[in-house]
């Protein structure tokens, strides 16, 4: 009996002792994990970037609304900016570098106008460019005599950067048809005109029926110092040199004026004479742009008289 008293008695104290054990064991187990104080760091970075993370919307937000005013902003609140810092600078270098794009830009042309104002500045020159020779004016002026060309010969066009016409002609009426308005072209080109008038389309006006007689040929340019299609960059338009026309309507006696603009697929007389001449320009003009060539000559025909080496003629 008193074995067992005993065994019991030890049994009760391994009993309490277990139950008083297990919670320490616990406890140093739990404590354990919270002693290593890596995990506690851990809370603290992420208690960091929360923050970082708020400025950073804050001031991402701003920089949008206000990206100048964000800068003021943010060297105003200098208190926060050591922790933003590091998130503010790629901001601001991202914005930096925007502005340096945008200011790139600028300086970029800022460095065209520079390239040009000191070309056209330091010496503000406008040159009159060489013109035909004394025997082809000659010959010119008296092919256009010869096909009924009423002209006067104008005082020469000093242009920059390569525009101007030497001997600029104002042709007002061939063949009893007027040229409006006044123009300013090469001889070259006058007679070019002349000669299409004359040949494609006097011819296919008379399709109109023996009481339509044409009138008038409104033109929209001749001699014009810009570059192609009126792009900023590019080469020179051939109007920069007098060299082109551009047609823009015919008028009759006994018709309708027709202006130029699509008219492909219309099954009309008027789209008959339109691709007629527009075509035909071809054959007196080596450049013949107009409705269906592209977006910019949809209300008017270009011609010019560009010389190119190998005889080529862009029609389109
Ligand atoms: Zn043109």
């Amino acid at each position: 009996m008193i074995m067992l008293r005993a065994l019991a008695i030890g049994i009760c104290f391994i009993a309490v002792g277990t139950l008083a054990y297990p919670p320490m064991l616990f406890a140093q187990q739990s404590s354990e994990p919270g002693d290593i104080n890596p995990p506690l760091p851990e809370p603290r970075p992420t208690e960091e970037p929360a923050k970082a993370e708020k400025p950073d919307a804050a001031s991402a937000e701003a920089s949008q609304d206000v990206p100048t005013e964000n800068e003021v902003d943010g060297e105003d609140a200098e208190p926060p900016l050591p922790q933003s810092r590091p998130d503010d600078a790629p901001e601001s270098s991202a914005q930096g570098a925007e502005a340096d794009k945008a200011s790139n830009d600028e300086d970029g042309t800022a460095d065209d106008d520079a390239e040009k104002s000191p070309a056209a500045l330091a010496p503000p020159t406008k040159t009159v460019p060489e013109g035909m020779s004394a025997a082809e004016i000659t010959r010119c002026e008296k092919d256009l005599k010869a096909l009924d060309v009423t002209f006067e010969v104008l005082d020469p066009i000093a242009g920059e950067n390569g525009c101007g016409v030497a001997r600029p002609y104002n042709v007002t009426e061939i063949d009893g048809v007027k040229i409006q308005p006044k123009t300013q072209m090469t001889c070259d080109a006058a007679l070019a005109l002349t000669r299409w008038l004359r040949g494609v389309v006097q011819p296919s006006a008379a399709s109109f029926g023996p009481d339509v007689r044409l009138t008038e040929i409104t033109h929209a340019s001749t001699y014009v110092c810009r570059r192609r299609n009126n792009l900023p960059t590019g080469k020179l338009s051939e109007h920069a040199k007098g060299q082109a026309i551009d047609i823009v309507r015919f008028a009759f006696e006994g018709h309708k004026p027709l202006p130029i603009r699509p008219r492909a697929g219309k099954g009309t007389i008027e789209e008959a004479f339109q691709r007629t001449v527009q075509a035909g320009g071809c054959l007196h003009f080596t450049t013949v742009l107009g409705p269906g060539s592209d977006e910019y000559h949809n209300d008017h025909l270009h011609f010019d008289v560009i010389a190119r080496r190998s005889g080529y003629r862009l029609c389109q």
